[in-house]
């Protein structure tokens, strides 16, 4: 129970029930540029989607201090997910480092015109890059010293994504 722990002043803003497990959700976009080498449709032309990405997070809310009945501050959670995926992806070109073509046109935008490139060695399609991202928020260090991320759902469009949770 919250209530017999807290020190100093008495606390009626918390759930005063046993701390359980559960989960919580931040939403991210980002603007960016990609193309699917190979495809037989509209997605082989370079374009561009805003992506939107949700990262679940698992944990107990904690008792005390600042964040005294949150999991981690959403504004934390927010830093940290900015650092290590939004800040990589808004407004470059994301390109597939295994592809020929793909790099070439990656090098001339870097070396010509000075645009932002982010490489990710597959093609660039919602589900490979939600994998990705899913493995960089679960095995980056100071990430998983903070978070335990859940489950991540990556919105290609407004009606097509790409989920991958834990197991
Ligand atoms: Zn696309």
């Amino acid at each position: 129970m919250l209530l017999g722990t807290l020190k100093g002043e008495k606390h009626q803003n918390v759930y005063t029930g046993d701390i359980v497990k559960m989960n919580i959700t931040k939403v991210f976009n980002w603007h960016c540029a990609h193309r699917l080498v190979g495809h037989r449709g509209l997605c082989k032309n370079v374009h561009g989607h805003t992506y939107k990405l949700e990262v679940e997070i698992e944990g107990n809310p904690q008792i005390g201090g600042s964040s005294d009945g949150m999991i981690v501050d959403f504004s934390d959670l927010k830093s940290l997910v900015k650092k290590f995926i939004v800040d990589k992806f808004d407004h470059a070109f994301v390109y597939n480092s295994n592809s020929y073509t793909d790099k070439l046109i990656a090098k001339f935008l870097k070396t010509k015109i000075d645009q932002k490139l982010l490489a990710l060695p597959f093609n660039t399609t919602a589900e490979n890059m939600a994998q990705w991202i899913f493995k960089e928020l679960t095995t980056q260090k100071k990430l998983t010293d903070k978070i335990t991320v859940t489950k991540i759902r990556l919105w290609e469009t407004d009606t097509a994504y790409a989920e991958k949770k834990n197991g």
